[in-house]
Parts: C-alpha cells; sequence; structure tokens
C-alpha cells in the first residue's frame, strides 16, 4: 500500500508543476482569501472569520480573524499579492467526485455516436464537461473509464495548464469480460467493430486479465477500472451478477498492486461485490445489492464503497420515459435504480468507508453536486457528506498529503458557497467561487 501512495503521490507531483518551468520564472503569488467561515478541515468545525494564505499553487497557512498577515516585505521582494473577499460565505477544499466519466455524457442517440465519434471527438467533448465540473466546484475527479486515449490527453492538457478543469486521475479504458459491461461493441452487428482484445480492455482468462491491467498502465492508467458485474447501461442482456470468476479478479488485482495502481470494481449483484472485496479491489462502486456478508468484507478489508446515488436516480428517471434506453437497458435501470439507496442507508448504518461519486456521464457533468442531497436522504449527515467529497475522497484517490484540506502545504482547492452545508448540504449545488492549485476559476459578485 505504501508503495501505491508514493507512486500517486509522485504522479500528483508531477501534475501540479508549473507549465513553463524553463522560461522566465514567474514572480512569487500570494492570494488572502478573506473567510467568513472556513471549514479548512472537515470533520471538525468550522472556523469563524478567518484568512487563507495561499502562495503560488499552496496553502501556506490558515491565520485566525479578517485581518493581516502584513506581506509587505514580500511584495517589495517583487512578489504579487491579492485579496480575494469571500467575508460572506463558507469556504472548504475543493470537491472531489471519486467516479466520473468525463468523455462522455449519457444521451438516447449514444449508439450512433459510438459508431461515429473519433477519439479526438471525445476529448473535445471532453474539455467542455471538464470545465463544467470544476466550474461545479469539483476540482480533482477520478473518471473511471471511457476513451483511453482521449481521458489521458485531457488529463495532461489540464494538468500543462493548457485547458480549464479538474485535477484527473484516469483509468482509461475499464476491463471487462467479452460481452461484458465495458465490452464497447455490445449489442452491434458483428462486422460494425472488430472483436476488441485485452490491449483494448476486454479480457477472460486469469493471464489475458493480467495483460488487459498491464497495457492499461503502460499506456497512462493512473488507477485501474474493472467490471465485475454487469451493468445497466450496456446493451446487453448480460444481467447485473459476477461477470469476471474469482481467478480472474485474483489476477487483475494482484497485476494492479504490483505495479503501484489501486482497483475500482463496478458492481451490482451481491456475488460480484463478495467476489471483488474478496479478491482484495480498493473500492467497489455503486454497490447496489449488498447483504451482510458484503458489509462485512467491506470492513474486514477496509475497502470503500463509491455509491454512485445520482446515477440511481437517473437512470430510474429516464427508464420512465417512453424509448429513451433500449428495452434491455430500461429493465435493470428499473431493477437496479430503486434498490441503491436503502442499500446505502445500511451500508453507513454498519459503519462501511464511504467517498463520494457520482458517475457523472450518466448524468450531465456539472451536476455532480447533487448526489449530496440523495447522501443526506439516505441518512448520512452533513459532515460526513463533506468529508466523504474531500477527505476520504482524497484517501481513497491516494493522495490526501496533496488535497482534501486546507492545511499548509496542501494544494489551493477551495470553493465558496453562500448559506451552510453544514446544515444543508444542497447549498452545494451552487458554488460562487472555485480556486483550484491557487488559480481562480470561477469568482461571481460579491453579494450585496
Ligand atoms: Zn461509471
Amino acid at each position: 500500500m505504501k508503495r501505491i501512495i508514493a507512486c500517486v503521490a509522485g504522479l500528483m507531483a508531477l501534475v501540479t508543476a508549473p507549465s513553463a518551468a524553463q522560461e522566465s520564472p514567474r514572480p512569487e503569488r500570494y492570494v488572502l482569501v478573506r473567510c467568513g467561515r472556513l471549514l479548512d478541515v472537515p470533520g471538525k468545525p468550522p472556523r469563524e472569520g478567518a484568512t487563507l494564505v495561499v502562495r503560488n499553487e499552496r496553502v501556506e497557512r490558515v491565520v485566525d480573524g479578517l485581518r493581516g498577515p502584513d506581506l509587505s516585505r514580500e511584495r517589495e521582494g517583487g512578489a504579487e499579492v491579492r485579496e480575494v473577499d469571500l467575508r460572506e460565505a463558507f469556504v472548504m477544499p475543493g470537491l472531489i467526485d471519486c467516479h466520473v466519466h468525463l468523455t462522455m455524457e449519457f444521451t438516447s442517440d449514444i449508439a450512433m455516436r459510438n459508431v461515429t465519434d473519433s477519439a479526438s471527438d471525445k476529448a473535445m467533448r471532453g474539455l467542455v464537461y471538464a470545465k463544467r465540473t470544476v466550474e461545479a466546484g469539483f476540482t480533482t475527479v477520478r473518471d473511471l473509464g471511457g476513451e483511453a486515449e482521449a481521458v489521458f490527453a485531457l488529463r495532461d492538457a489540464i494538468a500543462r495548464g493548457d485547458a480549464v478543469g479538474p485535477r484527473i486521475i484516469a483509468a482509461g479504458k475499464a476491463v471487462s469480460i467479452t460481452g461484458g459491461h465495458a465490452d464497447p461493441t455490445n449489442g452491434y452487428r458483428a462486422d460494425v467493430f472488430a472483436a476488441p482484445g485485452p490491449e483494448e480492455g476486454v479480457a477472460d482468462g486469469a493471464d489475458a486479465c493480467m495483460k488487459a491491467v498491464r497495457a492499461q498502465i503502460k499506456r497512462g492508467a493512473d488507477v485501474i477500472k474493472i467490471t465485475a458485474t454487469g451493468g445497466v447501461l450496456s446493451r446487453s442482456g448480460a444481467g447485473l451478477a459476477q461477470h469476471f470468476t474469482d481467478e480472474e479478479l485474483r489476477a487483475i488485482v494482484q497485476a494492479a498492486h504490483a505495479m503501484g495502481r489501486r482497483v475500482a470494481a463496478h458492481a451490482h449483484g451481491t456475488d460480484g461485490i463478495n467476489a471483488a472485496l474478496r479478491a482484495g479491489v480498493d473500492s467497489i462502486e455503486h454497490a447496489t445489492f449488498t447483504d451482510d456478508e458484503s458489509l462485512r468484507l467491506f470492513k474486514e478489508r477496509g475497502a470503500w464503497m463509491v455509491p454512485t446515488l445520482l446515477a440511481s436516480a437517473t437512470v430510474t428517471e429516464n427508464a420512465k420515459k417512453p424509448g429513451y434506453y433500449i428495452d434491455v437497458v430500461a429493465r435493470k435501470a428499473l431493477e437496479a435504480g430503486p434498490a441503491r439507496m436503502s442499500n446505502f442507508t445500511r451500508a453507513i448504518g454498519a459503519g462501511v468507508r464511504v467517498a463520494f461519486g457520482t458517475d457523472s456521464g450518466v448524468s450531465p457533468h456539472g451536476q455532480n453536486a447533487r448526489e449530496f442531497g440523495l447522501m443526506a436522504q439516505a441518512g448520512m449527515s452533513p459532515t460526513d457528506c463533506l468529508v466523504a467529497a474531500t477527505i476520504h475522497a482524497a484517501t481513497l484517490c491516494g493522495v490526501q498529503d496533496q488535497i482534501g484540506t486546507l492545511e499548509p502545504g496542501k494544494q489551493a482547492d477551495m470553493i465558496a458557497v453562500r448559506g451552510d452545508p453544514l446544515t444543508d448540504v444542497t447549498v452545494l449545488e451552487r458554488v460562487t467561487f472555485v480556486m483550484r492549485g491557487g488559480e481562480v476559476v470561477r469568482m461571481e459578485p460579491r453579494p450585496r
């Protein structure tokens, strides 16, 4: 586990390196952020009236009160010093979504777009979705599957400062069995696409599964995503039960961990959830049909649950619109959608660790914060919701030493809202200010 963290941390250091380091150095930049209330460490009480001192891309210190510190010496030394007035706002760390698909957004014509869109088209769409996502307050996302080439290019362009978006931790192409949830050729005539193999993330048998994992890492994957069971939106009648065998699951986890990558397993059916947990995956995405054994395994293995309640709500709603999904998809949506809320309530009651994730792309990008209202409806306290989307999400992604709180040395990733998310989490659907790595991404006029 240590090696995994070291590796991901190294990657984040690369991601946050200034883009034009070889040219004439930028002057030191300070931003004094005046915060009416500041939740610098979610889980602890907020501070009333505090100033965040941001130096370049990081938090330098937090000072109580709305005056000071005196930076005249720094100014004389050539530093840029600016102030941001958030005295009427609630400020907290930037939000983290552990499950998005930035290179797609589901619409009812998706079957045709799969044929017409190139990887470059998907990257261009991703640019738009990435901007929407960061402007909604999500300063880091984990992209769990899509067009590998497109998402890696998008991640790297944002990291260089060439495009506006969240930090991206990317899986590339999800690994699936033939005919499984992430086999992109499901439902098409056999001569439309060539049958994909391990290099394209479709694999059968332990050896091929290892090859599929290694191929994604070779191309640039930061994390491995697998579809441990069938899925709702795939054009396939292959159910929602276990897909990879126990042996294949063990091979996947071993191959990924050996190369310092974590494994995120999409899983709906109980047998697939439990088999993936036994094999040692790091997170279960969706976790729709859990039983007592699943909850016991989550805790015994220290695995994370990423609930994606917004995806269930979205597909349940869309499945009722005639013709929106093909029949086989609508049937699965109506089966999986309603179960997830009650099973999530049971999981938090049992003390399962939860990291925030929405499956955005299934729902429109930029609406990620709607997940908070659903988590609260299912019985999670506002404080726990905020911790899930900051400290817990950062920990699942292995970057908790970089992001998740606004402590000295961490990335200056923050948002501001009007109102109090500790009493009403839905205020997070309307952020008024976003800073990512010390750069202001969104600033609305100060409320009168
Ligand atoms: Zn997903």
